[in-house]
């Protein structure tokens, strides 16, 4: 028997509990699904739970039963970012260790202050880079970034590079009081968890570079990553529980399985959006095409 050297397909969907499911999200839930499944790999998800000021009671329950509805199937139980609680700071203390990482005193007015602005928002000058100052709930961690250009290709949105030194400067990987950016938690994780290729959101890839560094920082191969565009309402603004996008209903699952593989570039037949929602499925793995995704930004919510 063949032995293979390469390890399987493993992809994830990693929604937030702020809210229930919206057809915003479950667009990343289809690409990543079928990335997985048409390639004969395994599917995650995991919950993205750190930030319980945001989440809504029962979205958890809720987002899952939708997945569930929808015909999503994943061999695993869900995973939750708030059991690594423990992980992040551990990592966040290593990096700082092996001098990868340090404590940073300024302040958001400091922060207002010595700050430029490049395509990935505020740069940090490195001002307390080195001053040495031992960890403490009053700082955040920085994670050091230097001269470092990344350079990956994206399955959408081809070849990307960013000098990070110059875009971002080093950045947050802990905030006051220990609490894990998403940058943080998602840099672990996906490294922990051992996907081979991360499928997400448009609004994501600027901060891809960060990820790919950081996990390289931890000792870590990063994935590989897949961005697909977003969906915008009438305002142009992404769908999301703060833009008010409508929570996705049982009954509709056909229509928006099929309405998700059109905005995904796939060419369904039209009868598919009357099959059952298992048909759909079976349809949409067998003939997933990536290379047919829009490399566009956003693409508009038709009702
Ligand atoms: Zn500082």
């Amino acid at each position: 028997m063949l032995t293979r050297s390469y390890p399987r397909y493993l992809g994830r969907f990693a929604p937030s509990p702020t809210g229930p499911l919206h057809y915003g999200s479950l667009v990343t839930a289809v690409a990543s699904y079928l990335q997985a499944k048409s390639q004969n790999g395994d599917w995650l998800i995991r919950i993205e739970d750190i930030d319980p000021p945001r989440e809504q009671a029962g979205a958890t329950n809720s987002i899952l039963r939708t997945l569930h509805d929808y015909g999503f199937r994943s061999g695993s139980k869900p995973i939750f970012q708030k059991k690594q609680f423990k992980n992040y700071i551990y990592h966040a203390q290593r990096l700082i260790k092996l001098n990868h990482a340090y404590a940073c005193e300024c302040s958001r007015k400091d922060l207002a202050l010595i700050s430029s602005h490049g395509s990935m928002g505020a740069i940090y000058p490195g001002t307390c880079a080195n001053k040495n100052l031992a960890p403490s709930p009053d700082f955040s961690i920085r994670a050091r970034c230097r001269h470092s250009e990344i350079r990956f290709s994206d399955a959408v949105y081809g070849d990307q590079c960013t000098n990070l030194g110059k875009e971002s400067g080093d950045f947050v990987i802990l905030r006051r009081d220990y609490l894990p950016s998403y940058i943080l938690a998602v840099s672990i994780d996906d490294a922990n968890e051992r996907y081979t290729e991360v499928v997400r959101g448009y609004d994501l890839l600027a901060i891809t570079p960060r990820q790919i560094h950081l996990t390289k920082l931890l000792g870590r191969k990063p994935p590989n990553f897949m961005h697909i565009p977003i969906i915008t309402n009438d305002q142009g603004e992404k769908l999301s529980k703060q833009t008010h996008a409508p929570a996705l209903n049982k009954s509709h699952a056909r229509i928006m399985l099929y309405n998700a593989l059109i905005d995904l570039g796939q060419e369904p037949p039209k009868f598919l959006q009357w099959r059952s929602v298992m048909s759909i499925w079976d349809w949409a793995v067998m003939n997933w095409r990536p290379e047919l995704i829009p490399a566009a930004p956003s693409i508009p919510y038709r009702l």
